[in-house]
């Protein structure tokens, strides 16, 4: 597989603000890429620098083997970059944003643009500054789409919006994923989403990405192990148990690699009833990666 996405030790200071050091990463074609992390710790910086709206203090970023900063609108031209606050001309129409954005773009699709105005039921008389939430960030990938992009960004795409627009916005998403094979990104805290459509996730932390996962792999790693015993044991001393919490004579363990040893281990200590309960990924992030287990 090609690679879309390659940086090479790339770091960014702010004045005296180190937001990103040295960090590595590729995304071969294909793929949803999900970065995660806690607000402020440089997502919407490192998206930027790859589009070539940040200059990094040192290191280098390519998009399609084109270098961000060099050719950044050879770049933008296949990229689709939806991004939380991303100002539009208020003033407006659907209609004459769409053909004005439409200028920009060779590849512009203009029967693809007809199918996301109807399958988005956007009005294309309505003046944008009459928009709701909802229907601007429907316009936004639409706009980001239409050109049938090799890449497409979303960084906190559908924060604000609510779950019947998110899910509408990312099945969307993953129909023009499956049906396209294009690249996506997703930076998003609504992890969720990001389980939804992601097939790798990277953390990015201490303004590094050390490994990236896939969500498989990461919802495997991790296991809530539920045991109940008739005489609670003093101690539970288990190999990668990362939590650990006594509900009555009931106890509920987060453990990293659960396997029968642990199980065999459990049941001599008197468990029994032992349970997996099913993990979401947000709480495989608030549990394990607050832990510092995984990044
Ligand atoms: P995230 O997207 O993960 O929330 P950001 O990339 O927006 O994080 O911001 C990372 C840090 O860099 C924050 O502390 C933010 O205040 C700072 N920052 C971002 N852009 C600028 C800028 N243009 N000037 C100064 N500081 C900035």
């Amino acid at each position: 597989m090609s690679e879309v996405i390659s940086i090479q030790n790339l770091s960014k200071t702010f004045g005296k603000k180190q937001v990103l050091n040295n960090v590595n990463l590729s995304i071969s074609a294909g793929v949803v890429y999900a970065l995660v992390g806690k607000n402020g710790v440089g997502k919407t910086t490192l998206l930027r620098t790859l589009l070539g709206l940040e200059i990094p203090t040192s290191g280098e970023s390519k998009v399609f083997d084109l270098n961000s900063q060099k050719y950044d609108w050879k770049i933008r031209q296949r990229v689709g970059y939806v991004a939380e606050g991303l100002q539009m001309y208020e003033w407006m129409t659907i209609r004459e944003i769409l053909w004005f954005v439409s200028r920009f773009y060779p590849t512009w699709d203009f029967e693809y643009e007809k199918q996301l105005v109807e399958k988005f039921s956007l009005d294309r008389k309505a003046k944008i500054k009459h928009l709701s939430r909802g229907f601007k960030s429907k316009l936004l990938l639409t706009m980001a789409m239409a050109h049938r992009p090799q890449l497409l960004i979303l960084d906190e795409a559908t924060s604000g919006l609510d779950v019947a627009v998110r899910r509408e916005f990312l099945e969307c998403v993953v129909e023009t994923v499956e049906k396209e094979g294009h690249t996506v990104i997703i930076s998003s805290h609504l992890l969720q989403d990001v389980e939804r459509i992601a097939d790798s996730i990277g953390f990015l932390h201490n303004g590094k990405i050390e490994k990236t996962y896939s969500v498989d792999e990461l919802k495997n790693t991790f296991r809530k192990v539920q045991v109940s015993f008739d005489v609670y044991p003093e101690n539970i001393e288990l190999e990668g148990v990362l939590h650990q919490q006594q509900l009555g004579r009931e106890c509920m363990l987060t453990i990293r690699d659960y396997n029968q040893l642990h199980e065999k281990a459990l049941r001599e200590m008197g468990g029994k009833d032992i349970r997996i309960v099913h993990m979401s990924l947000e709480d495989v992030f608030v549990e394990c990666l607050t832990e510092e287990a995984i990044i």
